[in-house]
């Protein structure tokens, strides 16, 4: 396979690229280090397979000429993380937006198979027991910083889905349910390295709201071999696909775990929602996936348990 990894020096890109190279594929990365970091490709610098360029998925002309000498695109790329979304929404909806119509229309253009990431937000305040891929999506205003996100990966995978349609390319969407790992980073936003830091430093456990929110956290390393599998699954293309853990958890039952595990001292602090995000926030009560089709196309099942994913965090940190 020649491979372009779009956001490949993010945390799942990175994990991906170490994959692909690892099992023989010529991988080219298109990121512009906006949220993601060299150091996340460093193993790889001087891998005979594998080539960075620094760039924006909105430099068309890059696109197209990057896309026309690979086969297989995996595109995440994309403004991520509610702090990003919330603090630079015009940057976040032009990349999410036009970013993502740049590299299919690209794909589309020279017959390459591609893989749109996606997330869970797009099923936003619908708290089923099991999101399945068909189910309705409860949305606020789209003017809601928060919504607009998912209002614009809604139209991501509108776009990927259609090209894949009218143009026959093979297409698949990926729908990521809270993915963690090593690599990750707090600064964003995402929940679980934020509060592996935290307690590493003894500081007190930023729990927003009252904590009883919930979230299902999926591993990394189950959910990079998959999204290959599904590359080369036909009956995965012009399908959106979920990919995700499979044990659920309260927030406030998460910053007792990482307490717990990471032998700390921290306690742990409410924060009000304003205050988090500013005013107006809505956070989704309950995200849980369910992940039947995945394991019908591919055999998927989950391996990592929500200790051992924090666990490699805290290894991770600590290295
Ligand atoms: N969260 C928290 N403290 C933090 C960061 C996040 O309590 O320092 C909460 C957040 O409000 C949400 C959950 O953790 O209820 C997961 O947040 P994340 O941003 O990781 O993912 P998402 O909201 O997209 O599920």
């Amino acid at each position: 396979m020649k491979a372009l990894v779009t956001g490949g020096a993010g945390f799942i890109g990175s994990h991906l690229c170490d994959y692909l190279t690892s099992q023989g594929h010529q991988v080219t990365v298109l990121d512009d280090l906006s949220t993601g970091s060299k150091e996340n490709l460093a193993q790889l610098a001087a891998a005979p397979n594998f080539e960075f360029v620094e760039g924006s998925i909105l430099d068309t002309a890059l696109v197209d000429k990057l896309v026309g000498s690979c086969d297989t695109v995996f595109h995440l790329a994309a403004a991520v993380g509610v702090h990003t979304i919330v603090d630079k929404p015009l940057e976040s909806l032009r990349v999410n937006l036009h970013g993502t119509e740049n590299v299919v229309e690209a794909a589309a253009r020279h017959g390459a198979r591609i893989m749109v990431a996606s997330t869970s937000e797009v099923y936003g305040k619908n708290d089923a027991d099991g999101l399945t891929e068909d189910a309705d999506r409860i949305l606020g205003s789209p003017l809601k910083s928060r919504w607009s996100y998912a209002a614009a990966k809604g139209l991501d995978e509108l776009v990927a889905y259609v090209y894949g349609k009218e143009t026959g390319i093979p297409t698949v969407i990926v729908r990521f349910f809270n993915i963690v790992g090593p690599r990750q980073t707090g600064r964003y936003g995402m929940v679980v390295p934020r509060f592996v830091s935290q307690a590493l430093a003894n500081e007190p456990i930023t729990v927003y709201g009252d904590g009883t929110q919930r979230r299902c956290f999926g591993s990394v390393f189950d959910v990079v071999p998959a999204v290959v599998k599904l590359m080369d699954t036909p009956a995965a293309y012009n399908q959106a696909v979920n990919l995700g853990g499979m044990e659920e958890i309260s927030i406030r039952g998460l910053a007792e775990r990482v307490i717990e595990l990471t032998g700390s001292s921290s306690t742990i602090e409410y924060i009000p929602y304003e205050k988090a995000y500013g005013e107006g926030y809505e956070d989704m009560r309950r995200r849980m996936p369910d992940t039947s089709l995945a394991k019908k196309l591919i055999g998927y099942e989950p391996t990592r348990r929500l200790d051992d994913i924090i666990n490699s965090i805290i290894e991770a940190k600590q290295a």
